[in-house]
C-alpha cells in the first residue's frame, strides 16, 4: 500500500449490475413508453385544485401542447423559457416542446427582471410560459428594451394579460396534428441553470442522452436502485425549476409510471394535510424540509403513515437531522441522493431504495448509479486515492451535460479530455462503497493548515435543542487565515448566548474547528432548492466589520 503508482486509478461502481439503455427514443416517447398499460392510472395530482390527470390525459395534454406550441411557431432547436411555479402546466410545457425537438429553459420565478432577461438573452428564448403574477417582471421595459408581445411571446396560464396569450390558446391544438420529428440523442432538450450557491448559475446543456441515462440509471433494470411501485404517490413540492425536481421527482415518475402531486409551493400545514389525504408515498426532500418536518410539532396531528421513502438532496445534511426524523416517520427508509446540474443529475443514490435493497449507513449520499464511473482525486496532486480518502469526487457517464452553455472555457476545465467531469465537491468512498460528501472545495474554511467544512459544524449546531437553523462561514483571521464563525437562529430560548453555543461545539470537535464568533439572527438565506446561501453571509460579515 505504500508504493505509489501515479497512473493508477481506483474507479468506484456501483453495487447493482450495469443495464442496456437505449436511446432510440426520444426523451418524452421514453417517458411514455408504458402509456397503455398506465393509461388509466393518476399521473398528475393538482394539489391545489385536487384535480387528477390520468396518464391518458396528461399524454395528450402534452401533445396538444406541443401542437399549440408548434402554432406559435415553435420548432425544432427552438428554446422556450417556463417560470412556473410547480403545476400541471409546467409539465405539459416541458414535455410538450421536446415533442416539437425544443428545448425548455426553466427559471427560478423569484428571479429579479434582469436576471430572467439574462437568462432568456444566454438562452436565446423567444417565448416564455408563466403565471400572471410575473408578468409585470417581464413588462420592466427600464430592464431591457424588448417588448412582449413584439420581441417575444408570452403565454399566461391563469389570468389573461395585455398582449399575452393564454394557455387554453396552445393546450387545445389538435393532437392529430403531431407532426413527427427526427431526433439525435445528443439534441438539448433541458437548460436548466445551476443554482448560483457559489457565483451565478451557469447554463447546463442536457440532451435526451443524458436525461434518459440519468432517469435508466434510478428506475429501469430488474433491480431498481429508486424502485417506484405501482401505487406510488411521489411528492412533488421542490421546484420543478430545479433539476433534482425536475428529474427525480417528475420525470422518474412518469417513466414508472406513478402518481405525482403536485404542490406549488411550500407551507407546512397544506403539505402535511396533502400527505395524509393523497397517501404520499414517496417524499423527495431537500434539507431545510428535513429541518421543517423534524422539529415542527404539527407533524403529531397528521397521519403520515403512508410514506414509505424519504429521499433527501441537493445539500448537506448532518447523521443528527436525519436521526431525528427517523424518529418522527420510523417506517420509512431515509436515505440520500447526491446531484448536480451538470450531471444530469445524479451522481449517486441510496441503495436502500433498490427494490432488493442494500443495508445503508446514516450520513451517506448512496452509491455511485449504475452505468457511471466515480473517482476520488487528491485536490493537490491530482493522484486518484483508495477508499476511505476525502477528494474532489468526479464522474464519468452518459448522464453528464454536453456542456456549459455559451462557455466552452468553463465546460473544458469541468469535463477533461477523458470525460470525467469533477464536481468542485470534497468526498470519500467507505468500504461499502458508499459516497459521503464532506463539502464544496470552495466552501472549506482553511484554519491555518487545518480544513473546517462548515457543513459538519452547522449539522452539530441544529442538533441543540434550542437552535432552530444555523450556518457557518469563514471570517478572515490575520492569525489563522480564516476562522470559522456561526449564524444561529435561536428557537424560543432567547437566552441563548454566544458562549453557549460555542462551548456546545467546543466540547464536541479538535480545536481548529471551534467557533470563534457566533451571531444571532432571525433566518438563515437560503436557495429555493434548500441550499445555504454563505455568500450573502460572508457579504453580512464584510459589511459589519
Ligand atoms: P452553483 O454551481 O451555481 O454554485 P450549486 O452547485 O448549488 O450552484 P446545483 O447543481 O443545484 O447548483 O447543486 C449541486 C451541488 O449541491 C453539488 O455540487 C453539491 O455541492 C451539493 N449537493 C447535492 N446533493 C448533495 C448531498 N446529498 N449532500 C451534500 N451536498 C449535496
Ligand atoms: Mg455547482
Amino acid at each position: 500500500d505504500i508504493e505509489i503508482n501515479s497512473s493508477e486509478t481506483f474507479v468506484f461502481r456501483s453495487k447493482l449490475p450495469d443495464i442496456p439503455i437505449s436511446y432510440e427514443l426520444p426523451l418524452h416517447d421514453y417517458c411514455f413508453e408504458k402509456l397503455s398499460e398506465v393509461s388509466d392510472k393518476p399521473c398528475l395530482i393538482s394539489g391545489s385544485t385536487g384535480k387528477i390527470y390520468t396518464y391518458a390525459e396528461t399524454h395528450l395534454l402534452c401533445q396538444r401542447t406541443s401542437v399549440g406550441l408548434s402554432t406559435l411557431g415553435v420548432k425544432k432547436g427552438d428554446v422556450i423559457m417556463i417560470i412556473l411555479q410547480n403545476c400541471p402546466e409546467f409539465v405539459f410545457s416541458f414535455i410538450g416542446a421536446s415533442m416539437l425537438g425544443a428545448t425548455t429553459t426553466t427559471a427560478n420565478p423569484f428571479y429579479t427582471p434582469a436576471e430572467i432577461f439574462k437568462q432568456m438573452a444566454t438562452s436565446g428564448s423567444k417565448l416564455v410560459i408563466t403565471q400572471s403574477q410575473y408578468v409585470d417582471k417581464l413588462r420592466c421595459v427600464t430592464e431591457n428594451s424588448a417588448k412582449i408581445g413584439k420581441d417575444f411571446t408570452v403565454v399566461t396560464i391563469d389570468d389573461k394579460q395585455e398582449n399575452c396569450i393564454h394557455f387554453s390558446e396552445i393546450s387545445g391544438g389538435d393532437e392529430k396534428k403531431v407532426q413527427p420529428v427526427a431526433f439525435d440523442p445528443n439534441d438539448a432538450v433541458a437548460l436548466p441553470f445551476s443554482s448560483g450557491t457559489t457565483g451565478l448559475p451557469k447554463g447546463v446543456i442536457l440532451t435526451h442522452k443524458s436525461l434518459i441515462s440519468s432517469i435508466a440509471q434510478q428506475v429501469d433494470g430488474e433491480n431498481p436502485n429508486l424502485y417506484l411501485k405501482s401505487d406510488d404517490i411521489v411528492l412533488c413540492v421542490l421546484p420543478l425549476f430545479h433539476i433534482f425536481s425536475l428529474h427525480s421527482v417528475l420525470l422518474c415518475s412518469l417513466r414508472a409510471g406513478v402518481g405525482v402531486l403536485i404542490m406549488p409551493k411550500f407551507e407546512i400545514g397544506a403539505l402535511l394535510e396533502l400527505i395524509q389525504t393523497y397517501r404520499v408515498s414517496v417524499a423527495p426532500v431537500v434539507p431545510p424540509l428535513v429541518l421543517a418536518l423534524a422539529k415542527n410539532p404539527a407533524l403529531e396531528k397528521f397521519d403520515l403513515s403512508s410514506i414509505r421513502i424519504v429521499l433527501s438532496g441537493a445539500a448537506p445534511l448532518g447523521k443528527e437531522l436525519e436521526e431525528a426524523l427517523k424518529c418522527r416517520l420510523p417506517q420509512a427508509i431515509f436515505g440520500q441522493g447526491y446531484g448536480m446540474t451538470e450531471v444530469g443529475p445524479v451522481l449517486s443514490m441510496c441503495s436502500g431504495f433498490a427494490k432488493q435493497p442494500f443495508p445503508t449507513k446514516s450520513g451517506s449520499c448512496g452509491t455511485v448509479v449504475r452505468n457511471a464511473e466515480l473517482k476520488i482525486l487528491d485536490p493537490e496532486t491530482g493522484l486518484s486515492l483508495r477508499r476511505n480518502q476525502r477528494g474532489e469526487i468526479c464522474i464519468r457517464g452518459p448522464q453528464i451535460m454536453k456542456g456549459y452553455l455559451n462557455d466552452a472555457v468553463a465546460t473544458a476545465s469541468t469535463i477533461d479530455v477523458e470525460g470525467w467531469l469533477h464536481t468542485g465537491d470534497i468526498g470519500y468512498v467507505d468500504d461499502d462503497d458508499e459516497v459521503f460528501i464532506v463539502d464544496r472545495v470552495k466552501e472549506l474554511i482553511k484554519y491555518k493548515g487545518f480544513q473546517v467544512p462548515p457543513a459538519e459544524l452547522e449539522s452539530l449546531l441544529i442538533s441543540h435543542p434550542s437552535i432552530a437553523d444555523a450556518a457557518v462561514v469563514p471570517q478572515m483571521d490575520t492569525l489563522a487565515g480564516e476562522v470559522p464563525v456561526a449564524f444561529v437562529v435561536r428557537s424560543n430560548d432567547l437566552d441563548l448566548t454566544e458562549e453557549a453555543v460555542k462551548e456546545f461545539i467546543a466540547k464536541q470537535v479538535v480545536f481548529y474547528k471551534r467557533l470563534h464568533k457566533v451571531f444571532f439572527i432571525h433566518a438563515i438565506p437560503k436557495s429555493p432548492a434548500g441550499k445555504i446561501l454563505r455568500k450573502d453571509l460572508r457579504a453580512k460579515l464584510v459589511s459589519s466589520s
